[in-house]
């Protein structure tokens, strides 16, 4: 336990602020994206800069703490925050700097990813990233970075040029492809075992205005539409992204009346070819099946990133598991059928993302990401307002992914499990696990950053 009197060096050394159990704050603090996460940490440190990371990182180790960071606070298994340590809260560093010139963005550590794409989008590029806009840089790159620009640009380590690091015993590096690259390969994909990244340098592509959006279809079309999507994605031009969802439709505007909550199939598309070519490329999927509801169209890029923030607001209780498959067998997309007619509550979901094309072309050691040889990223959500479906839709994941995991590649995404144990991240990084378990060692030999999908040092 610290006493009054420990933390005083702290806070003479912080230029941000130091926020304790007692401080008014703290309960709006201590928050982080899943409302079914209620952790009590002993401080949060807000830190405004490098400086006062070193600060903070220096204090939890000399103190023996156990040391949360947190980015954009939207981990579904809580690892932004925890009981009784330090949080090293890096939402004051939510700094975006664009080069248009060379085509490259900084990011601070705390930045989200709305910051970036307003930023990028005034100079027509984009950085690849996720779906949801409130997302934070940090968690989701360290984790690999997967949405609607994966197709085009691979995943967001793909496009990750260097990292700034502050390290367990507190100095201060730079990791790139010749300073420190065995850490700059463990950061793609490694999560924040290593380090806390205080700012990311990324490559941007020239994407302004994209064709995309949801496209509908009913429910009982959906093993008709897997069957025909699982062809027709994995052969379409790389300029096409499409992930592809089972959900209920939300009871209000743009959807129509007739809609409202009802449980559909349906594809997010992003298209970001030449703006020529992209009523002809759709031409195929709209004559295949008609849909239902078609709202597929030219958009703003940041438009389709900040689509769904407002159906997704901070504070829902989410549960999810997932898997990476290399194919969508008919017997796999009946129990997707199966489990899409018994869709718990509204906000729940299975989203299947496409990692191929340019994603799929880096091997599987060429970053700690394992599964670049499979062809989706599958995930079941279960979400809803109110902490009393916590277990029905907790249920719901895990008797769905229960179903579909012998059918899968092995491991999951790491950005989208839950608190699953040591057997499950090793899973996930499969073969690249003991080259990280090294690097660990390396960089972070006590395991001072443990709250992560932990990778133990050797
Ligand atoms: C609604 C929603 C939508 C999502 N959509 C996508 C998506 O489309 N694509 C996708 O790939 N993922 C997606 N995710 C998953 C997301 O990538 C992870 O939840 C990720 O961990 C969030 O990062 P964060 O910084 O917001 O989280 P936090 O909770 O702040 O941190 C998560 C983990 O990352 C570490 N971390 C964060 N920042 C740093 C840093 N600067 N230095 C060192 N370690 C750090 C933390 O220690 C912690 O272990 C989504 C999640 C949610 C809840």
């Amino acid at each position: 336990m610290l006493n009054v009197s420990a933390i005083v060096p702290l806070k003479s050394s912080l230029r941000g602020e130091l926020i304790e159990p007692n401080d008014a704050r703290y309960d709006e603090a201590r928050k982080v994206y899943n409302g079914m996460i209620d952790r009590r940490p002993r401080i949060i440190a807000r830190c405004v800069d490098v400086a006062d990371v070193i600060a903070a990182v220096n204090f939890g180790r000399e103190n023996k703490l156990l040391i949360a960071i947190r980015g954009g606070g939207h981990n579904a298994g809580g690892l932004g925050v925890c009981d009784d340590g330090l949080v090293i809260d890096l939402s004051p560093m939510n700094y975006v700097r664009v080069d248009p010139k060379k085509r490259t963005v900084l990011a601070g550590g705390g930045a989200l990813w709305g910051a970036v794409d307003h930023a990028t989008h005034a100079l027509g590029l984009a950085v690849p990233s996720g779906i949801i806009s409130t997302t934070g840089v940090g968690g989701l790159t360290l984790g690999g970075g997967l949405g609607h620009l994966t197709r085009q640009c691979g995943l967001t380590v793909d496009n990750l040029l260097a990292v700034d690091v502050v390290l367990a015993d507190g100095s201060f590096i730079t990791a790139n492809s010749k300073e420190h690259p065995d850490l700059f390969w463990a950061v793609r994909g490694g999560g924040g075992n290593f380090g806390v990244v205080t700012s990311f340098l990324f490559k941007a592509h020239p994407v302004h205005t994209i064709y995309g959006g949801p496209m509908l279809w009913h429910l009982e079309d959906a093993a008709e539409m897997m069957r025909w999507y699982r062809r027709f994605i994995t052969k379409a031009p790389i300029v096409l992204n499409g992930f592809f969802a089972l959900m209920t439709v939300p009871p209000g505007p743009p959807f129509p009346g007739h809609l409202h909550n009802k449980k559909m199939c349906g594809i997010v598309w992003c298209y970001t070819g030449p703006a020529k070519s992209a009523e002809s490329t759709f031409k195929p999927i709209r004559a295949f099946k008609a849909p239902a509801l078609d709202m597929v169209g030219p958009i703003p890029h940041p438009v389709l990133q900040g689509m769904f923030d407002a159906l997704y607001p901070p504070g829902l209780q989410w549960y999810w598991k997932a898997d990476f498959m290399r194919e969508l067998s008919d017997e796999a997309i009946a129990q997707h059928t199966k489990y899409a007619e018994r869709l718990p509550t509204m906000h729940s979901g299975m989203h299947l993302y496409p990692i191929d094309g340019k994603a799929g072309k880096i091997k599987n050691r060429g970053t700690p990401w394992s599964y670049r040889d499979a062809k989706w990223a599958q995930v079941m959500v279960g979400v809803d307002p109110d902490p009393a479906n916590k277990e029905k839709i907790s249920t719901w994941a895990k008797d769905y992914w229960n179903a579909l995991h012998p059918h899968s590649a092995g491991g999951a995404y790491v950005n989208f499990m839950m608190d699953e144990g040591d057997d499950r991240i090793r899973a996930t990084y499969g073969k690249n696990y003991a080259r990280l378990a090294k690097i660990k060692k390396r960089y972070d030999p006590k395991n001072l950053f443990r709250v992560n999908q932990n990778i133990r040092p050797v």
